[in-house]
């Protein structure tokens, strides 16, 4: 069962008031509040032994049971006993690459790089900073399950139950998955952190990319071969753009292992020349257009407005839509005519 508990006789009563974990979530999302303690560097531990430094496969290994098995990886009322994820996508990129300095120019100059945010956790442990060779970032893809991608692909308006329960129980589980992963490297005496869980996090208005946070788990997963952008700018996977992201910073040589187009709108059909568009369509906000692509002040409009109509009508405390995610032919893969052409 779900640590928090079940919902079915508090929330409903009260719609405005008694989702507490979910206006925990959204403070810490916004202004990087109520997130527990950092965990300490372990400094006894003075040499790992070689065999036991955890690799690439340990990574994808280790995410991939979290996600299999962790009890927080649930669904709540009315959809106990399904799962929010399913199997991730799992990439690697080191803190060296020069993609992150371009990532200043293109985000912004707000954008940590990996060691930025890395000499933050080694400040608060009193140790020197890694170079930024020597870090890495664990990027992962958490596709919805086909319920919940089916509910929003019917869906006109607005959010569908199922997806918003997922974005709001699925960021909590996030949270959690990499929390108990950095706190195991810390207690093995190797540096990590995971930005989206330290009061570095929090999103502010940019002049030039508008709402935006330190630390974008998309262009990361970019960087690391997952995906490429679509019209819509969610990622596309090789499972789609339907899911949530995830991504934290270690100080271990990691192989990328995945090649990353140079072209950020590979996989996407209308910017490869193929008919599509579907994406302008299913936006109830015509925040999308062929011309302009993502207008993300009308996005965030919408999606800011459905804070109320989730709290109404599924008495939770978050936003979403995702209907330009649904019922196209990103959703759950890579769109069929470009899938070779790589
Ligand atoms: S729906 Fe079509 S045009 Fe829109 S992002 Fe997906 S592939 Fe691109
Ligand atoms: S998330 Fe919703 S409002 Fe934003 S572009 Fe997609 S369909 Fe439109």
């Amino acid at each position: 069962m779900n640590k928090r508990p079940r919902m079915k006789e508090r929330y409903r009563h009260f719609s405005f008031l008694s989702d507490i974990e979910g206006m925990k979530n959204a403070l810490g999302e916004m202004h990087g509040l109520f997130f527990l303690g950092q965990p300490v560097l372990n400094q006894e531990v003075r040499r790992i032994d070689p065999g036991g430094i955890p690799d690439e496969k340990w990574f994808i290994q280790t995410i991939k049971d979290k996600i299999a098995s962790h009890p927080e990886n649930a669904m709540e009322y009315p959809f106990y006993g399904e799962p929010i994820y399913e199997d991730p996508l799992i990439g690697f990129v080191r803190g060296n690459d020069p993609i992150f300095d371009q990532f200043k120019s293109i985000i912004g100059p707000h954008h940590f790089t990996p060691w930025e945010i890395m000499k933050w956790q080694a400040d608060n442990n009193s140790v020197k900073p890694p170079d930024p060779e020597d870090i890495s970032v664990v990027s992962f893809v958490m596709p919805f399950t086909p319920k919940t991608k089916q509910d929003n692909a019917a869906a006109t308006d607005w959010v569908a139950e199922r997806w918003a329960q997922s974005r709001l129980l699925g960021e909590i589980f996030s949270q959690s998955l990499v929390r108990e992963i950095v706190d195991g490297l810390m207690s093995q005496g190797i540096l990590a952190v995971a930005p989206d869980v330290t009061p570095m996090f929090n999103k502010k208005r940019y002049p030039n990319v508008g709402w935006a946070s330190p630390w974008s788990h998309r262009h990361i997963a970019y960087a690391a071969g997952l995906g490429t952008f679509g019209m819509h700018d969610f990622l596309i996977t090789e499972k789609g753009c339907a899911h949530r992201l995830g991504s934290f910073v270690v100080n271990l040589k990691l192989e990328p292992g995945r090649q990353r187009p140079d072209d950020i709108h590979a996989h996407c059909l209308n910017y490869q020349g193929v008919s599509c568009l579907k994406c302008v369509k299913r936006c109830p906000a015509n925040a999308i257009t062929r011309e302009n692509a993502h207008d993300k002040e009308a996005c965030y409009r919408k999606v800011a407005a459905s804070l109320k109509y989730c709290n109404t009508n599924y008495h939770i405390f978050i936003y979403g839509c995702g209907l330009c995610a649904t019922g196209v032919p990103c959703e759950s893969s890579i769109p069929e005519a470009l899938r070779f052409s790589e």
